[in-house]
């Protein structure tokens, strides 16, 4: 893949600085500019094509071909592009957005609060959460948990919650801000079976709340399933512990559902998938299918509640909290999820076949695990399948199969030395079968490169 000589490659290293990039890097390196993406297919500007096996960036839970979205974002730019929701007023689709959000969530929600990312959306929580202490007269209840590895997004508050430490070195972090450790079994499980370490990791927030004194600390923020930390999805036990220790604290508990959300693990939300009852919730990426940015916190019942009563004015919002164009297109992706019955669809069929196609690769003897559920996964690539021992060190071995996956046309991610990929849910079985099909390549190519026999 060379593109080096074309006119746009180089204005995009001339002038464009890229999030989450090394800057001098960027500019020795090959990269591709895309253009054009059908149904799950991604293509550069040369017309390569891809499988996207990453849904753009676990946004496009809908592929890239969804009119009804095109239409719908198109029709509110014909009749009001824009307007605020500040001052006492709002549009016409940002209140159905509020109510459709309200329709397919949880029972506890009935409010939402308009963001245009997951980022910004983590700041409200920090936000919502102070004040709602505060008006109850808990002043002192300030603390976050938040667990390594976890990615909350990239502001300097969604940073400080997030466990990523190559973002806490560069800048000042919040300082009420606590990490414990995440219920990755893989790498810390030892020899314990699943279910013991889940509640195991889980009491640490236990002992943390305990250490830091429960009337100092505020609320536990996670995803489900850990998404950019690697795909850790925790034993069963673990949530439903998690749940309890927050109840009987008195802690709130934050879902931060900006990938989980939308189908991503069978269900609308990932904190149905694994029975547990947040009190708030944070929304981004598939909201919209990937088409407008936008994000939110959908606050339950309890929280909204203390602040719809005598506490003055909320001193927080964005000029384009609940634009209208991004409203409609979480409106037209809503309607699409429901009357097509996407999720439970594919939660009747592509999600398991999926998990199972993707765990015929456990044999492979570069993959030391496959994890993952519902349209979200990972393949830990090691040394030999039965053991948790490195391929390479630096981490060479998953990065050497993501490069090799895309240039034999699969787009997937690699985080450490986990592969990850959450494709589009309206994959067809064939497709799936291609998108194995060419991450076996993309194994094979590396096991030889090790002098590993496949
Ligand atoms: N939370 C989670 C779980 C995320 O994965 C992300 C983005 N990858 C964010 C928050 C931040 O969202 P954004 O990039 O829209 O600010």
């Amino acid at each position: 893949m060379s593109h080096n000589n074309t006119s746009l490659n180089t204005l995009d290293k001339t002038h464009f600085l890229h999030p989450f990039t090394d800057f001098k890097e960027y500019k020795a390196t090959d990269t591709a500019i895309y253009t054009k993406a059908e149904h799950i297919y991604i293509y550069d500007e040369a017309g390569k094509e891809l499988i996207d096996g990453m849904s753009g960036l676990w946004c496009c839970n809908l592929g890239y071909s969804q009119p009804k979205i095109n239409e719908a974002i198109s029709n509110q730019l014909n009749s009001l592009p824009f307007y605020n929701s500040f001052f006492q007023c709002t549009t016409d689709v940002t209140v159905k957005m509020a109510k459709a959000l309200v329709d397919i969530s949880p029972a506890q929600f009935n409010h939402v609060f308009f963001t245009n990312s997951g980022s910004e959306a983590n700041d409200t929580n920090i936000r919502l959460v102070h004040r709602y202490y505060d008006l109850l007269g808990k002043p002192s209840k300030k603390i976050f948990i938040s667990r390594h590895g976890a990615y909350h997004g990239s502001t300097i508050a969604a940073g400080s919650l997030g466990g990523f430490s190559g973002m806490h070195k560069q800048y000042t972090g919040l300082s009420y801000v606590e990490h414990i450790g995440q219920p990755n079994w893989f790498t810390e499980g030892g020899d314990m079976d699943k279910a013991e370490f889940g509640i195991k990791v889980a009491q640490e927030l236990a002992a943390k709340i305990d250490e830091l004194g429960e009337e100092n600390v505020a609320a536990f923020i996670a995803e489900p399933i850990q998404g950019a930390g690697g795909v850790i999805v925790p034993p069963e036990t673990y949530w439903p512990e998690i749940s309890r220790i927050c109840k009987e604290r008195d802690i709130l508990l934050i879902s931060d559902e900006v990938i989980c959300g939308f189908g991503r693990t069978g269900d609308w939300f990932g904190a149905q998938t694994f029975g547990f009852e947040p009190d708030l919730m944070t929304f981004a990426k598939a909201v919209t299918n990937g088409y407008q940015p936008l994000g939110g916190v959908l606050v339950s019942d309890k929280v909204a509640d203390v602040l719809s009563a005598d506490g003055g004015e909320f001193t927080h919002g964005f000029t384009y909290s609940g634009h209208p164009a991004a409203c409609a297109a979480g409106i037209a992706t809503i309607d699409i999820l429901k009357n097509d019955k996407v999720i439970e669809n594919a939660a009747a069929d592509i999600m398991p076949y999926f998990q199972a196609q993707l765990r015929t690769l456990e044999s492979h003897p570069i993959v030391g695990e496959v994890r993952g559920m519902g349209m979200v996964a990972a393949l830990e690539i090691a040394k030999n399948n039965s053991a948790k021992e490195r391929l390479a060190p630096d981490c060479a071995g998953g990065a050497m199969v993501k490069t090799h996956a895309i240039n034999h046309g699969l787009m997937v991610r690699s985080v450490g030395d986990a592969i990850v990929t959450a494709p589009p849910m309206v994959c067809n079985r064939e497709e799936i079968d291609l998108l194995i099909a060419r991450l076996t390549i993309a194994l094979d190519y590396t096991a030889k490169h090790y002098g590993i026999k496949t």
